[in-house]
């Protein structure tokens, strides 16, 4: 019903899906911690799993935080992919030439 409906459903269940991951790898180096302590692991592979661990935290707050920007842009009618106004030109960004996705009036 609202303008960009669709996309912005997109965008937002993409940031929920992201949103639970870093707690799920938090149990998960739990219980590998756990693992090494019963079987008497050598302390450096907790090191390697930490490393795991910090490397996929990074990577999915870059997603979210990449997701959420295309989001405000989305609901300001601006460029996904760069920021541009769009008011005066909605089809196409003269900037960076990126199709913005169809207004919830006007599409397919
Ligand atoms: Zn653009």
């Amino acid at each position: 019903m609202e303008a960009n409906s669709q996309a912005e459903r997109i965008l937002r269940k993409r940031i929920r899906f992201l949103l639970p991951l870093p707690i799920a790898l938090f149990i998960a180096i739990g219980l590998a911690f756990m693992a090494t302590d019963l079987l008497a692991v050598k302390s450096y592979s907790a090191m390697i799993w930490i490393g795991i661990y910090e490397t996929a935290l990074m990577l999915n707050i870059f997603a979210r935080r990449k997701l959420a920007r295309k989001l405000d842009r989305l609901l300001a009618g601006r460029c996904i992919g760069c920021g541009y106004d769009l008011r005066a030109t909605p089809d196409r960004c003269p900037e960076c030439g990126t199709i913005p996705p169809k207004q919830g009036k006007n599409s397919n």
